[in-house]
């Protein structure tokens, strides 16, 4: 299946729109196509609430319940790179898919993809979207500059290592509108995928920072009630070569694609059997010309501080047999740690649980109170875009720069044009 391009060129649409997996129907009462930053800046300066919305890859209100949603998708999305300073500049409606694909041809790349290309920039910053990897950032960590159309109608330029930028780059929409980023990038690298099948339990939870650490990028796919771990797919660097031959800790190297979900069209995931491509074409799972995952989804995520994370697997697997009935597939994966005030891996190295559901609201929401029961304690932070409950009001105090946050927000946006329902349950 072909994925749709996100609307463009209407001037205004009504009710009744859904995000990408169609179980969020959007409230506000308008939606707005802008084509220019003039035309933006009329619309956002004449409303009286507004939020940005991206390629609408959340799952939750996040980008909801203002009387105006600006989508970003036809915005200006002009790539600039600089290869004297190693910084791209493009517009934050734009794709990772399509920034990669310049980049690639000009012989440069971005450190790290999602699992899907197809997510906005701006929108994928500002909920602190990541790949995986030991040592890789999530993407918000390669953000160098911003420039934010403000409810006044002003454009800030925000650089990284002013005060600000850091509280500034994961900010769920809450400061205004991101017309621009601007981020690292380095020279291009091949990457082979290759998959191993049954990871036995034991070296999971035996040596966990042997196994994250044994490529580039590693994600382990389970369903939780299995007695092994599934599948463990690798992503190798050819400028990084490790020494694993076929047997990954007793997990066998496949010798066929193989999609994460069983049911699904491994067509749609990126070539694997180490046969080795660019970044480009390797470092997300799905490739740009298809539908991600399935669909017919609801996900939810966890980042776990890394010294915690095998607690939290043993953990989850215990509530395998009530988890394991409502997934397609779970991933478990790697952040690096960075200084982000909102970012899921603020201040520690983090171990992501996902999950994806299958597409049923209320009963995922039924289960979710006993999953964070197991995982917030530990100090797992859900991921914004993502559906979680936090039904005791955890999380603010995951964040420790909250407080900056809220006065950030407030100097930016003191008519609180940009706050919605989400951010209010946040900041309080
Ligand atoms: C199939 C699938 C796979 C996914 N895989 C991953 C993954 O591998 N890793 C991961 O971490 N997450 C993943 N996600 C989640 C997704 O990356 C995040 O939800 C991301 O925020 C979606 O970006 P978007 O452009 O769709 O933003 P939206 O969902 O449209 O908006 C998200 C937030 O960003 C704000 N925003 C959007 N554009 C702007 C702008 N220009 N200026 C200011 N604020 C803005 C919105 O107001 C809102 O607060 C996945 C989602 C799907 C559907």
């Amino acid at each position: 299946m072909c994925e749709t391009e996100p609307t463009r060129g209407s001037k205004e649409t009504m009710v009744g729109e859904r995000n990408w997996a169609g179980n969020y129907e959007y409230r506000a009462a308008r939606i707005a196509h802008p084509e220019s930053t003039v035309e933006l800046r009329d619309l956002v300066v004449g409303a009286s609430s507004v939020r940005a919305l991206g390629s609408r890859h959340s799952f939750n209100d996040l980008a909801d319940d203002a009387e105006l949603l600006v989508s970003t998708a036809g915005l200006p999305s002009t790539v600039r790179i600089d290869e004297e300073s190693r910084t791209v500049t493009v517009g934050g409606g734009a794709r990772y898919g399509d920034l990669a694909r310049e980049l690639q041809e000009s012989g440069w790349a971005l450190h790290n993809l999602a699992s899907l290309p197809h997510i906005s920039i701006a929108g994928a910053i500002a909920t602190a979207t990541h790949g995986s990897g030991d040592r890789n950032g999530n993407l918000a960590a390669a953000v160098r500059g911003l420039r934010i159309l403000r409810a006044d109608g002003e454009l800030v330029d925000l650089v990284r290592g002013e005060g600000g930028f850091d509280g500034a780059v994961v900010s769920l929409g809450a400061l205004g509108v991101v017309t621009e980023v601007t981020l690292d990038i380095e020279p291009t690298f091949d990457v082979g995928q290759r998959l191993f099948e049954n990871l036995p339990w034991d070296a999971v939870l035996g040596r966990l920072d042997d196994v994250t650490s044994a490529a580039y990028s590693v994600s382990l796919f389970t369903t939780w009630d299995e007695d092994a771990v599934s599948l463990a797919w690798l992503k190798e660097r050819a400028d990084q070569p490790t020494d694993i031959g076929d047997d990954l800790f007793g997990a066998k190297a496949l010798t066929v694609p193989r999609h994460m979900i069983r049911t699904m069209d491994v067509r749609n995931t990126t070539e694997q059997l180490g046969v080795l491509g660019p970044w480009s074409e390797r470092l997300a799972h799905f490739r740009f010309e298809f539908t991600p995952s399935n669909g017919e989804e609801i996900q939810s995520e966890y980042l776990v501080p890394r010294a915690r994370a095998v607690e939290a697997i043993e953990a989850v697997r215990r509530l395998g047999p009530l988890v394991a009935p409502l997934l397609q597939i779970s991933e478990i994966r790697t952040v690096a740690a960075d200084e982000l005030w909102l970012s899921s891996a603020q201040g520690t190295d983090v171990v992501g649980l996902h999950f994806t559901w299958f597409r049923d609201q209320a009963r995922v929401e039924a289960i979710l109170p006993a999953l964070e029961d197991a995982l917030l304690p530990l100090g797992a932070r859900p991921h914004w875009g993502k559906v979680y409950a936090d039904r005791d009001g955890v999380v603010p105090g995951l964040y420790p720069r909250l407080g900056d946050f809220r006065e950030l927000v407030a100097a930016h946006d003191p008519r609180g044009v940009f706050r919605n329902a989400f951010v209010d349950r946040l900041l309080g």
